[in-house]
């Protein structure tokens, strides 16, 4: 069973965490943003099951770590976008867990101390008019599905171009929806950076996707996140997450651009991670962690049967 399991699940599993809240934020929050949150308990539920069920390890020991092919399972912990509450909250986690962490970071959210859609949540929550080319994103507040899908929305306007999320964030300024106390700061990113469980990864500095950029745009959009990075925490910065990371966002030209100058990246593609990536570490498959996620379904996920099945037994999927 060991040695079939091990043909779908690989060996080892990359985990996709963006928030970490406490039950009110949860329950109040409208997707697609609640889709990346999870609660401190069921956080700790996860963090808990992954610590026994694998051996936890730090995205600089993974190329190492496949390369093995030994019949231990390895688990590798991500955090995307930079917001505050994984200090406050996952944090003290994974520190009691001895769980180590990368976090990526957008750089820009840090120089503006502002993250465009966290305040676009809170305006459409509150029924703000969004203003953005003579278009009026409103809806009336309470309907939920309707405030959803205008949040939906502002997000893919806001990632598509630079010229775009400027348009947004002026709106959003216009309207007048106030900083999100959410949006990590550049102080809170040296605090982090100097915690011994974590590293800290690029996210590029805009968060546009970049599949949807010239090659220029992409390659600057990637590499401004990492010099700016180096340049706050004064440390080397050797790993990136595409921004939003499927099929549609990141492809064989960005990866070709992120081996450049980082050692891995990692997509949004659902699937283990097995031997033959060795030579993909710029493709490298996650799978995102959600609040259903009990020990027992995340374990089935984690499994990599489901993935194996979709992608028809390919084990590396690009
Ligand atoms: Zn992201």
């Amino acid at each position: 069973m060991a040695g079939l399991k091990r043909v779908y699940m690989g060996s080892a599993v990359i985990l996709t965490y963006h928030m970490v809240v406490d039950r009110e934020t949860y329950s109040r929050a409208l997707n697609p943003l609640r889709r990346s949150m999870v609660t401190l308990e069921r956080f700790e539920e996860q963090i808990r099951f992954l610590s026994r069920r694998f051996r936890v390890i730090s995205m600089d020991e993974l190329g190492e770590a496949i390369k093995g092919g030994g019949s231990e399972s390895y688990a590798v912990v991500t955090f995307d976008d930079g917001y505050r509450s994984t200090i406050n909250n996952a944090l003290p986690v994974l520190a009691r867990h001895s769980v180590p962490a990368i976090f990526y970071l957008t750089t820009s959210f840090m120089d503006e101390e502002r993250l465009w859609w966290l305040e676009a949540h809170d305006a459409i929550r509150k029924g703000a008019r969004i203003s953005v080319k003579g278009r009026d994103f409103r809806c009336p507040a309470g309907d939920a599905e309707q405030m959803e899908r205008v949040l939906h929305e502002v997000i893919m306007l806001g990632s598509a171009s630079a010229e775009g999320q400027e348009e947004v964030k002026n709106a959003l300024r216009d309207c007048g929806a106030p900083p999100s106390a959410e949006a990590m700061r550049w102080d809170d990113a040296r605090l982090l950076s100097g915690e011994p469980l974590a590293a800290i990864g690029g996210h590029t500095h805009r968060h546009l996707i970049l599949a949807g950029l010239s090659e220029g745009e992409a390659r600057a959009e990637v590499y401004l996140s990492k010099q700016r990075l180096e340049e706050e925490l004064d440390m080397p910065v050797r790993h990136l997450a595409y921004p939003f990371g499927g099929a549609a966002h990141a492809g064989k030209r960005e990866f070709a651009v992120a081996a450049e100058g980082f050692d891995t990246a990692v997509t949004m593609r659902r699937a283990g991670v097995h031997y033959e990536h060795q030579r993909q570490m710029h493709a490298l498959p996650r799978y995102p962690v959600m609040q259903r996620d009990t020990p027992l379904l995340l374990g089935a996920r984690l499994s990599g049967l489901e993935a194996f099945i979709k992608h028809r037994g390919r084990r590396v999927v690009i």
